[in-house]
């Protein structure tokens, strides 16, 4: 079993169709793939049919901005009740926040960086984008011939100490897991210790993000090394959490991270199902 449980499609800032996606991931010879973007359940039906066409058994999710004491988290959610009302205001009201933020961020790139870039370039590298972020903002710049790559624009125009920064709204992750749970849904969460991040979330944070309803962390993650990955699986034993692993496949949206490029464990797999509450959903077909 060939397991990958977090994906992004062209639905938030993957450059794949929904439909794409799940053929590409039954191509890659994945039993199951879990289909996870950014603040919103908007790609799920269209996934859900084509996962009966591919062959290829579809974990529905999303990947939820959180902050916990002001840095971001990612938090991956699964098999909830997409109906759950607390859980599905939450996801619109941070999915919503993503058009004037980054409507902001452009014109920071203008009057702060010296940018051509308008809103119209923007929207146009979204496309059909239901979840509009930082890394569309990238690829108008990459269009206008200003960075070369989503990577070079992180590094130089868009990232956290950028001048043309700007923050969006994001719950807590506490109440975040809370809501997950609450929708009979699975949270994880996403590449913990990616970019620094294990000083934000060190053993004792864990502990309490689990007491608040965590399930799992992801620990077979590019953005770890193997120590980092040796020390998050000790840490899942330890705390009772579920590791996983996943490629966060965005398409040609980011280099090298393949589907498949790293997988979950069919045990960890059944864990989670077995986590998954009499209101949430199941993986189809
Ligand atoms: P946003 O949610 O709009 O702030 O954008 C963050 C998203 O940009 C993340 O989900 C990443 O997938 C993507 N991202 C962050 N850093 C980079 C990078 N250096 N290169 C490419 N994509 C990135
Ligand atoms: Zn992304
Ligand atoms: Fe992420
Ligand atoms: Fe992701």
């Amino acid at each position: 079993m060939r397991i990958d449980l977090h994906t992004h499609s062209s639905v938030s800032d993957g450059t794949d169709t929904p439909t794409a996606l799940v053929h590409a991931a039954a191509a890659a010879g994945l039993d199951v793939v879990a289909l996870t973007d950014h603040d919103t359940t908007a790609s799920w039906g269209e996934a859900a049919q084509a996962a009966g066409e591919a062959g290829v058994t579809l974990v529905r999710g999303t990947e939820i901005s959180t902050l916990l004491d002001g840095s971001s988290v990612h938090l991956l959610g699964y098999l909830f009740d997409p109906d759950d009302a607390a859980l599905a205001a939450e996801l619109d009201r941070i999915c919503n926040d993503r058009i004037p933020r980054l409507q902001r961020m452009t014109a920071l790139a203008q009057s702060e960086l010296g940018s051509q870039v308008t809103w119209e370039h923007v929207l146009t590298a979204a496309g059909d984008a239901e979840s509009v972020g930082r890394p569309h903002l990238a690829d108008a710049l990459i269009s206008l011939g200003e960075a070369s790559s989503r990577e070079d624009a992180f590094d130089r125009l868009i990232g956290p100490s950028s001048r043309a920064y700007v923050p969006k709204h994001a719950p807590d992750t506490s109440t975040a897991i809370r809501l997950v749970r609450t929708a009979g849904g699975v949270p994880v969460v996403a590449h913990p210790w990616a970019r620094g991040r294990r000083g934000v979330l060190d053993v004792a944070t864990l502990g309490r993000l689990r007491d608040a309803g965590l399930v799992g962390i992801e620990v077979d993650h590019l953005d770890h090394d193997d120590a980092t990955r040796a020390e998050l699986r000790r840490i899942a034993d330890e705390l009772g959490l579920v590791p996983t692993g996943s490629s966060d496949y965005h398409g040609n949206g980011k280099q090298g991270y393949g589907l498949g490029v790293c997988t979950t464990s069919p045990q960890s797999y059944e864990a989670i199902l077995a986590a998954v509450g009499s209101n949430g959903v199941n993986p189809v077909p």
